[in-house]
């Protein structure tokens, strides 16, 4: 894609850089207001027009400008190009949150009477949103077992407007063969959509697969510090204009301050998830030798049913690692939680502090028994988001909480 023109000059992009070069320069000019290396933080709700005829300019479509906060900002323009250029996309629309951005995409491309495919294991948010709210608009949902193309295939009929897996899914780290995905959806007719969220574009590239959209929690790994909210749809750029131009009534905006985090943030991305996954792949092998461990969902481990689809197309397996605990009711796997003192009890993943969490009580808590079996949630389930810190100390933590007394 050719480098567009600013009003600041000239914008850095290059699609022959690396990703780290790329995470610390694309998609900015370069050469900003003042000379501030850092895009300064645009804290406008509204751009002024210096005359009447600069606006008619601006409203017969000859003079691109900023108008109005709700429909962007030069702070959302820098880190849109940004997660473009990362994603290989032409384009990239930013929400307020990553379920902002899922529900974006969805009421702009979905009508009544239009049905949805998903693979069963994902985001339960997601899930509830179509099973809930869409269905309320005439919107079909339907759900497969992950991974299952064949099911999948003999669903889509003339109605079937999107196919919508995750991967690697949350919480069970499947990955779903990207290229095999885009080509069913191909074949059809149908859109595709992944939610890459737990990959990243470090570890995986769903549109050089042939994927129609990307949908990313900026929350985490793009973030990275678990101190914003955010969430982007990449995809072609003709494809998303009907989705921004909604964004823009539905309001599901960032501030221009959450901006400059979120591109603060994406500097560092390359180095971060270069340790999230030397640190997931040590924690998941310490924890798969351990005996009071009874099994490890990661990508990275030769023993998990998708690795050699995950080998094939990520370069790393990221820091979330989901286990059970061998032997262990509900009450005792909570204790190792307990146990544990560096990772922090949260919700979330992705961020430079390392997170755990048991899935029943955090998410699945109001949850049937028979919903939990379904979407394969275990009493003795534990999920850790491993942060950047020293492997060996993850690990020796880990080790003393598995080994210390909680059955008292
Ligand atoms: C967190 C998450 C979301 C939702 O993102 P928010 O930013 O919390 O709204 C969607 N998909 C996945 C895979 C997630 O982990």
């Amino acid at each position: 894609m050719p480098a567009q023109q600013t009003a600041a000059g000239p914008l850095d992009r290059s699609d022959a850089w690396g990703l780290s070069t790329q995470s610390v320069h694309a998609g900015e000019p370069r050469q900003k207001d003042e000379g501030a290396i850092s895009t300064p933080v645009y804290t406008a709700s509204t751009y002024t027009f210096e005359s009447t005829d600069e606006l008619l300019r601006f409203v017969d479509g000859s003079h691109a400008r900023q108008e109005y906060g709700r429909y962007g900002s030069p702070n959302e323009q820098s880190v849109e190009r940004k997660l473009a250029s990362l994603e290989r996309a032409e384009a990239a629309v930013l929400y307020s949150s990553g379920m902002a951005a899922i529900v974006g995409l969805l009421m702009t491309k979905l009508n009544a009477g239009d049905e949805v495919i998903f693979f069963d294991q994902c985001y339960h948010r997601s899930r509830e949103f179509c099973v809930k709210h869409l269905s309320r608009f005439g919107v079909i949902t339907h759900q497969v077992k992950t991974g299952d193309f064949a099911a999948m295939e003999r669903l889509i009929n003339s109605q079937t407007k999107m196919l919508i897996s995750e991967s690697p899914t949350n919480p069970h780290l499947t990955a779903i063969d990207i290229e095999q995905f885009a080509a069913l959806g191909k074949a059809n007719e149908v859109e595709t959509l992944i939610d890459a969220t737990l990959a990243t574009p470090f570890n995986l590239r769903p549109i050089e697969g042939g994927v129609d959209y990307v949908l990313h929690s900026a929350t985490k790994y793009l973030g990275g510090h678990n101190d914003l909210l955010a969430g982007v749809i990449c995809g072609a750029a003709d494809k998303l204009e009907s989705v921004r131009q909604l964004r823009g009534t539905l309001g599901s905006v960032n501030s221009p301050h959450n901006l400059y985090l979120l591109e603060r943030g994406l500097k560092t991305l390359a180095l971060r998830m270069q340790r999230h996954n030397e640190n997931g792949l040590a924690v998941a092998r310490f924890l798969e030798r351990h005996p009071r461990v009874q099994r490890v969902y990661y990508p990275g481990l030769e023993s998990h049913p998708t690795h050699t689809v995950a080998a094939s197309q990520m370069k790393g397996f990221g820091g979330l690692i989901t286990f059970l605990i061998r032997d262990a009711d509900w009450r005792q796997t909570s204790r190792i939680v307990d146990a544990v003192k560096i990772p922090r009890i949260a919700p979330s993943l992705g961020g430079v502090e390392s997170l755990i969490e048991q899935p029943l009580v955090m998410s699945y808590f109001h949850y049937t028994a028979e919903d939990r079996e379904r979407f394969g949630i275990a009493d003795n389930m534990i999920r850790m988001s491993c942060g950047i810190e020293d492997a060996a100390d993850l690990i020796e933590d880990l080790r003393q909480a598995l080994e210390a007394d909680t059955d008292g």
